[in-house]
């Protein structure tokens, strides 16, 4: 009884019984791993109550300031919380820092001085840094600013390069960037525990490095961070995991303290760091997203996951695949064909809570090569925490796919994709059939 009801809500929301059954069957096979991603969750929401409990978080700390922002109790009190989850000295959480590349960028900057060298030794970072670091000529760059930049690439396995490394490293090597998540390229996103082994590696090298961790889609997928292994800063997006869904603007940095003091006096200004800034009225909504991440993250890991292992079924090639360990909630599937990126940007949006009636388009955004499409139907305009997908239309033709608030929406998206696809015929009614 419990079953048919369900399968015909799905039905009145445009999935047929037979996608639907499928899906089931898919997830008969997922039942023990999504217990496990539970218990990470269950670990990490404790983590999150015990940081909030030990910073003696009370109503007084959801109410915001206006102007300078001095004494501003909720703000200072919810950068404990952060230090106290990341188990680091210090941490700057606000909404003066626009998005994650301006909180990188603002790591990077603010502990970087002219003649110094930043190396990256897992590879070329995430795209919008380029311009931050000057590999893309930009007005404003570390480039610009006089601090070098060199790069050592991961082996064509994917594991580091220890000794590229140990020859990269010299006298002016200053600062590290490690990105945990592997973005919108090809290789495998870095556990916590290698970030460890790398960054203990680059200690040995040279002990006063500091190491900087690109956190971004890493945040509650383990127990531990890659600042319990050693990193002195991670930095991340708040409209990504640490945000719940809720955060409707803001970064943060958690790590040791004269990197967050050098961080606070570059967002504010020398002389004020970390006094001024007003919270306005985003306290709240840092508070209960900060909340609700570990489950939402978790959520999230399970859509990326159910996905995988139905577009590899149906024969696709998927990054990460249907059973390996993760590290970050992104999927990646590749089609081969324009078609099969739109369909599955098309289903996504269809599935959407908001503006699900509106078909994506592949259009020339600005910074690409090729086209790109995009399906996002966010409460938080460009949170990729919600469910959604992009993919650019060209070879080898792969979407990328992240978020969802909770797991049941994930489900929903992801059905409504294998949905398109049936209907398109990109995909055959006889390749649903699950022995
Ligand atoms: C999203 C992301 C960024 C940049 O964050 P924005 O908020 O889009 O500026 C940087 N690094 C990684 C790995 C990311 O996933």
């Amino acid at each position: 009884m419990h079953n048919s009801n369900t399968a015909s809500i799905y039905e009145s929301l445009g999935i047929s019984k037979e996608v639907y059954e499928f899906g089931e069957k898919i997830l008969e096979g997922l039942r023990e791993r999504f217990d496990h991603i539970d218990e990470i969750a269950e670990y990490n929401q404790l983590k999150v109550i015990g940081a909030m409990q030990k910073a003696r978080v009370q109503e007084a700390c959801l109410m915001g300031t206006t102007g300078y922002g001095y004494n501003d109790t909720g703000r200072d009190t919810l950068e404990e919380v952060y230090a106290n989850i990341f188990h680091t000295e210090d941490a700057l959480v606000r909404p003066q820092i626009t998005c994650g590349t301006h909180a990188l960028a603002l790591a990077l900057m603010s502990n970087l001085r002219p003649g110094d060298e930043l190396l990256s030794p897992v590879g070329k970072p995430y795209d919008t840094l380029e311009e931050v670091i000057g590999i893309r000529p930009s007005k404003g760059s570390l480039k610009e600013y006089g601090i070098s930049y060199s790069q050592v690439d991961l082996l064509p396995d994917g594991s580091f390069d220890y000794e590229g490394i140990k020859n990269a490293i010299n006298d002016k090597t200053r600062l590290v960037t490690i990105q945990r998540s592997k973005g919108y390229q090809t290789r495998p996103t870095l556990s916590v525990e290698r970030i460890g082994e790398l960054i203990s590696f680059i200690k040995s090298v040279k002990s006063d490095i500091i190491c900087m961790v690109d956190n971004c889609y890493g945040e509650f997928i383990e127990t531990i961070e890659p600042s319990d292994l050693g990193a002195d800063m991670v930095v991340g997006s708040l409209i990504k995991n640490p945000g719940g869904g809720l955060a409707p603007i803001g970064g943060y940095i958690a790590g040791r303290k004269d990197c967050i003091e050098n961080a606070a006096y570059r967002l504010t200004s020398p002389g004020l760091g970390k006094e001024v800034g007003a919270s306005l009225g985003v306290l709240p909504s840092f508070y209960q997203g900060l909340f609700l991440a570990p489950t939402v993250a978790a959520g999230a890991l399970k859509g990326a996951i159910f996905a995988a292992n139905i577009y590899e079924r149906f024969g696709f090639d998927v990054v990460p695949n249907g059973s390996e360990e993760r590290y970050d909630i992104i999927q990646a599937v590749s089609f081969g064909k324009p078609e099969g990126v739109i369909a599955f940007c098309e289903g996504i949006q269809a599935a959407a809570p908001v503006d699900s009636f509106v078909t994506p388009e592949p259009w020339d955004m600005p910074g690409y090569d090729s086209q790109v499409i995009m399906a996002a139907g966010a409460f938080v305009s460009g949170s990729s925490i919600e469910l959604s997908a992009d993919g650019p239309i060209c070879p080898p033709y792969a979407v990328y796919f992240q978020g969802g608030l909770t797991f049941p929406h994930a489900k929903f998206g992801i059905l409504k994709t294998v949905q398109y696809m049936l209907d398109k015929g990109l995909v055959d009614k006889a390749q649903l059939v699950v022995k």
